[in-house]
């Protein structure tokens, strides 16, 4: 298991779990006719151990961070995914879009999602590029069609 000092970056705060979160949501719903929404996000805390259970127990081991949770409505659909805030922004972008995806992809079979503008028979793909991180048609991925996130990696 990672120690607490193996990680370079900062865990994010709830704050930029919101803001990745919105920009995945409002990319989605740019380009379907379906909204994306971000209903809430909130930070857990680990239940703190009674004294009766470290005496049992012994003290309890560093499992760092509690995650956050970030929910989302599509449509009618709730989506509630739970993430280790040790993650970059990009990490969680492609996170949150991969399970919205996901789900999509079996609640509504057979509808390519987020669909691509130009051919409409296929889902659209999130690529990592060298400034920002976009969707882009997956016959031409080097042509941003929407910025979910800019800036380095
Ligand atoms: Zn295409």
């Amino acid at each position: 298991m990672p120690r607490e000092e193996d990680w370079t970056a900062p865990p994010l705060n709830v704050d930029e779990f919101v803001t990745v979160a919105g920009r995945v949501a409002d990319t989605l719903t740019e380009m379907s006719a379906r909204t994306v929404i971000v209903t809430g996000v909130s930070a857990d805390h680990w239940p703190e151990p009674s004294e009766q259970t470290i005496a049992i127990m012994g003290a309890p081991v560093d499992t760092g961070p509690a995650p956050i949770g970030v929910t989302f409505e599509c449509d009618s659909a709730v989506i509630a995914i739970q993430v280790d805030p040790r993650t970059s922004p990009w990490e969680l972008a492609a996170r949150l879009a991969g399970e919205i995806v996901d789900h999509a992809a079996t609640e509504w079979w057979g509808e390519p999602y987020p669909p691509c503008p130009r051919h409409n028979r296929h889902p659209l793909r999130l690529v990592p590029g060298s400034d920002a991180l976009y969707w882009a048609c997956p016959h031409q991925l080097d042509r941003n069609l929407a910025t979910v996130l800019n800036g380095p990696a």
